[in-house]
């Protein structure tokens, strides 16, 4: 038996005792070493998103592999593995079409951990298609500098590569959450010249600041005047949007200069409308493109190779550490913003 971190109802969710899974054809059993929280999964636990009682929550996660099904090859037992949040199949026609993330074609695409399968809160966990999606951690990376590549940094880099940003660009970043500080490392990675972070949060902006951001506005104080500002008035070449609001979705597309870029990186609720005037009544030659996490092996394994030769430094994005017995506390924590928290890490094994 095993201990899994199981949703129940709305408000009701916790340890629990559950079999340790067994690995079929083509998928892999991890034993889970480190996992972290998602703000999806406290959606989940708060009911602002449908979701099955009695599935385990999480879906992120470095572990060792258990078990190997017949048919997944190349792999030892023991060999240290990280797990994207996404997990396409490799096969379908939207993963032979480029579009992994969007692996079956559902509304989320491939999510599957934590979603419709039992997912990484848990001692062990069954990874489906696991020849597409264990990425061997090299021995030089601990697990707390590859946990957050599989999912949160993979987004927000997402968002700015999805962009086209190309050097020399001005980019402005709606929001500097985890995945919205990522997008910024991102744009610098991609060599944004100038770079302006947007949060309400003071302390998130001068952490904007160490990844990258060359100016910083506070949400308050009229950010897209402030941009104007910034830009002499000609806009930014790219948008990041990366909250999911009404607000700063308008603000990202009043910003952007004629022929640009507004990526969208934010999970919207309810309807999202476009402001006629911000958007040139659909004469400005811009582009809007989203973004779901990419997933895979192949991804996960380019992001270790940045993290191996110290172009990206993440540690500061895990402010706290729990074990797996402590994950009530964790879930509250995070939740509650206190403490300067951004991520937490949950040590399982
Ligand atoms: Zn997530
Ligand atoms: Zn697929």
């Amino acid at each position: 038996m095993m201990k899994a971190n199981v949703f129940r109802a709305p408000g009701h969710f916790g340890l629990e005792e559950k079999t340790i899974p067994k690995a079929g054809p083509g998928e892999a059993v991890i034993r889970v070493r480190l996992t972290t929280i998602c703000g999806t999964d406290v959606q989940i636990v708060n009911g602002e998103y449908p979701f099955q009682a009695g599935v385990t929550l999480g879906h992120e996660a470095v572990g060792t592999i258990h078990e190997l099904g017949v048919g997944v090859t190349g792999y030892e037992i023991g060999q240290r593995i990280l797990v994207g949040a996404i997990t396409p199949c490799g096969q379908c026609e939207f993963c032979l079409g480029g579009h992994t993330s969007q692996c079956g074609g559902g509304p989320l695409g491939g999510w599957r951990l934590g979603n419709t399968l039992d997912g990484t809160q848990a001692e062990y966990v069954l990874i489906p298609h696991a020849q597409a999606n264990l990425a061997i951690v090299p021995n030089a990376l601990s697990d707390e500098q590859v946990l957050l590549l599989g999912h949160i940094a993979s987004t927000g880099f997402a968002a700015a590569e999805r962009a086209g940003i190309q050097l020399g660009d001005t980019v402005a970043v709606f929001a500097q959450g985890p995945v919205g500080l990522c997008a910024t490392l991102g744009a610098r990675l991609l060599g944004a010249a100038e770079l302006i972070a947007i949060d309400e949060d003071p302390a998130r902006l001068a952490l904007a600041r160490q990844f990258g951001a060359t100016a910083t506005v506070l949400a308050g104080q009229d950010p897209v005047g402030k941009i104007q500002e910034i830009t002499n008035h000609r806009g930014v070449d790219v948008a990041i949007e990366a909250l999911g609001f009404q607000e700063t979705f308008e603000s990202a597309l009043r910003v952007l200069r004629p022929g640009g870029t507004l990526s969208s990186v934010g999970v919207y609720c309810g309807h999202l409308k476009v402001p006629l005037d911000a958007f040139g009544a659909g004469q400005r030659d811009q582009t809007i493109v989203t973004t779901l996490c990419p997933g895979g092996k192949e991804r996960m394994t380019r992001l270790m190779r940045l993290m191996g030769a110290h172009r990206i430094d993440l540690s500061r994005l895990i402010t706290h550490l729990f074990a797996l017995d402590e994950i009530a506390e964790a879930y509250e924590l995070f939740e509650s913003h206190r403490n300067g928290v951004l991520k937490v890490g949950i040590r399982v094994s």
